[in-house]
């Protein structure tokens, strides 16, 4: 990865923009490969990742390793993830329109850096946060949206498939979706065992 990406990592592992600077204990800047071409963006690091500094390591993680895995796709080659803020909003709530916006400016500099062809936005925040505030997840997942000439797959997050098995279904197609997509713009030959 580049000095530009190195250097955008440590800025945002310093930075005081918004209040939730002070009650984190890690700022999560992402994870995965930062060479990949499927970028992986959520709502905000939950109380384990704020403590291990790496995202996505709860329950809805593992679901979402276990999600990855079924297509045939790796943190460590297939994947980069991060969030829409770099730190734990106290109790887990959704974050502000004032600290997403403090925020967002460094999710656009990695988006750039990464390069990736295909984005996978998971759950209503990362879809408004992102694309457009008015967008509703239950009407526009599974749908491929065109943005800054970068494809974009809305999915439900791992946390409402927890919450609601009904979703595993859905959610279950629109990542078939992201695989053969992934054959047609990266490699044809990817493997998945259930796709
Ligand atoms: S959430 Fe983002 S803008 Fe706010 S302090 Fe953390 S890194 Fe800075």
């Amino acid at each position: 990865m580049t000095d530009k990406f190195e250097n955008l990592k440590s800025e945002v592992s310093n930075c005081t923009k918004c209040s939730l600077s002070s009650t984190r204990n890690r700022v999560v800047f992402g994870g995965g490969n930062p060479d990949a071409e499927i970028f992986v963006i959520a709502e905000g690091p939950g109380y384990e990742e704020d403590l291990q500094g790496i995202p996505f390591v709860g329950k809805s993680g593992k679901l979402l390793d276990k999600i990855f895995a079924a297509c045939g796709f790796t943190r460590e080659q297939h994947v980069y993830i991060s969030n829409i803020v770099k730190c734990h909003p106290p109790g887990n709530r959704a974050p502000s329109k004032v600290e997403q916006a403090a925020c967002l400016p460094y999710l656009i500099k990695q988006i750039d850096l990464v390069d990736p062809k295909i984005i996978i936005l998971l759950g209503a925040t990362a879809l408004q946060g992102l694309i457009n505030p008015n967008l509703k997840i239950t009407k526009i997942r599974g749908e491929w949206i065109d943005w800054n000439n970068r494809l974009v797959m809305p999915v439900f997050h791992p946390s409402a498939l927890l919450r609601n098995p009904d979703l595993k279904r859905p959610a279950w197609e629109d990542f078939k979706k992201v695989v053969l997509k992934y054959r047609e713009l990266v490699d044809p030959g990817h493997y998945s065992k259930h796709i």
